[in-house]
Parts: structure tokens; C-alpha cells; sequence
């Protein structure tokens, strides 16, 4: 592909396919030649305590989505040949891994740079594909490789969301019934938390309403924050010029929700 001038576009995935993925192999087709996807529940990126043996996994469910989105090529490495014995590094992202996500999953962000780096080493691809949905992770992995200057351009996608406005998550599967039902007053009451900034309600007392709002629902949340988007750097007084972002974690049963909309 390389000898003709063609690009390859990637999509880094750790499997259990939604309309989420499939629409980020949608987005590097357009702008790609071809795609490949990989498929990896990465070890790194999970601390002890977390969920990584009863992460979900439908290889078979996976291809076939794959095949019919007209993906060209899938990656499913064994742990042993992305971390054979003696690996030695792994890369540690400072600035936009900070905070949020990086206080409640110590470690987490640099599995996530690490695999990626890998990956994208291995593919060569010209062009990355990540969601928004994970907006800590798209700017952590761009920050990462405009610092190594690796030769790859990230493209954000914007989040897929269900009917009722929840943010399509592999995760999801693990909700009851009635937890499902529960799950839309996150992106509701982050929603509203937004229009409210740009009206010029105070951050503060916005956030701390938000926040109650959630508990009243039975959401218990982790943070509700109006951030810098690129930095991360919590926002809490008005003025701010650049892009800013509402970011959200939320647990409900034994789920974390994660989600986060532009303000403005
Ligand atoms: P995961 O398989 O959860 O590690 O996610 C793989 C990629 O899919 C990441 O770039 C995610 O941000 C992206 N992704 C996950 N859920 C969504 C969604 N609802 N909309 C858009 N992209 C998503």
C-alpha cells in the first residue's frame, strides 16, 4: 500500500463492537484508503482492582460487524506479542493525563500510550480514529504523539449516542434493567450544567447542583467539571477564552459511566 501512494487509516479497539466503533471505521474510510482495526483488551491499562478478567469479549460478533462496516484488516494480537517477557517501557504522558480519569485509574493512561504507541508503530498507519466519548484518552494519545513525532494524524469522532442520549459504551451490557433506565439523566443533567455556564451561571454552584441532581437520581458521581478542552485543567471561574469541555464519571451499580460535551 505504502509503494502506492495509498494510506491506511486505524481504529485501536478493545473489542465488544457497538455502533460507536463502527462509525470510527467509518470515519478513517473517509479518510483513508484502507482500515484496520485492532482489537486488544490491553492489560496495561487496567489497575489490579479493576475489571479486566470480566471485561466483555465477542470476537465472533466483532468480525462480522467489522467485515460488513467494510473494515480491511483486523489486528488481534496475543498479550505475549504486544508484552513479551523483558519489555522494559512503557511511556508516561504528564499534562493532560492528570487528573479525572488519571486520579481514579492510576495508571491507566499510560497503558493507554503505550499500547497506542505500539500500535501505531506496527500498522505505519497515516491516520488514527479515537471517539470523543473518551476525551481525556483523545487528548493524552495526541498530546503523545505530537511529543514522540510519530508520523500519524489522530481524528476525533464525535460521540454515538442510544435513542435517550446515553453514550454507547461496551460497558453498558452490565447494566440492569432499571440501571438502564437510570443511565440518561447523566448526559440530561450534564446538558442542562452546560447551558447554564454559557448563560453565565456561576461554574461553582452550577457543578454542585449537577452533582446533587445525579446522587437525587442514583448516580453516584465521581466528578462533574468544566475543563479546559485540550489541557484539562479544571475551569471554575468564567472568562475563559479557548474550548472548553464538561467532563463526567459517574458510577451506577457496578458500572462507571463516562461522558463529556463541548460547552459552547
Ligand atoms: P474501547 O473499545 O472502549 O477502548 O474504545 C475504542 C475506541 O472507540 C476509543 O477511541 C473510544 O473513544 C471509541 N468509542 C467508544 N465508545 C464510543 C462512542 N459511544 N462514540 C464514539 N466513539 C466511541
Amino acid at each position: 500500500m505504502r509503494a502506492a501512494g495509498r494510506r491506511l487509516g486505524l481504529v485501536p479497539t478493545m473489542g465488544a463492537l457497538h455502533a460507536g466503533h463502527i462509525e470510527l471505521v467509518a470515519a478513517a474510510r473517509r479518510e483513508a484508503d484502507a482500515v484496520a482495526a485492532s482489537i486488544f483488551v490491553n492489560p496495561l491499562q487496567f489497575a489490579a482492582n479493576e475489571d479486566l478478567a470480566r471485561y466483555p469479549r465477542d470476537e465472533a460478533g466483532d468480525l462480522a460487524k467489522l467485515r460488513a462496516a467494510g473494515c480491511d484488516l483486523v489486528w488481534m494480537p496475543p498479550v505475549e506479542a504486544m508484552y513479551p517477557p523483558g519489555a522494559a517501557t512503557v511511556i508516561e504522558v504528564a499534562g493532560p493525563s492528570s487528573g479525572w480519569e488519571g486520579d481514579a485509574r492510576p495508571g491507566h493512561f499510560r497503558g493507554v500510550a503505550t499500547v497506542c504507541a505500539k500500535l501505531f508503530l506496527q500498522t505505519g498507519a497515516d491516520v488514527a480514529a479515537f471517539g470523543e466519548k473518551d476525551w481525556q484518552q483523545l487528548q493524552v494519545v495526541t498530546r503523545m504523539a505530537r511529543d514522540l513525532d510519530i508520523p500519524i494524524r489522530i481524528l476525533p469522532v464525535p460521540t454515538v449516542r442510544e435513542a435517550d442520549g446515553l453514550a454507547m459504551s461496551s460497558r453498558n451490557r452490565f447494566l440492569s434493567e432499571a440501571e438502564r433506565a437510570t443511565a440518561p439523566l447523566l448526559p440530561q443533567v450534564m446538558a442542562r450544567a452546560a447551558a447554564e455556564i454559557l448563560r453565565g451561571a456561576p461554574v461553582a454552584g452550577v457543578l454542585a447542583a449537577g452533582q446533587a441532581t445525579l446522587r437525587a437520581g442514583g448516580l453516584a458521581p465521581d466528578y462533574l467539571a468544566l475543563v479546559d478542552a485540550e489541557t484539562l485543567r479544571p475551569l471554575d471561574a468564567p472568562g475563559h477564552t479557548g474550548p472548553m469541555r464538561l467532563l463526567a464519571a459517574a458510577r451506577l451499580g457496578g458500572v462507571r459511566l463516562l461522558d463529556n460535551i463541548a460547552v459552547g
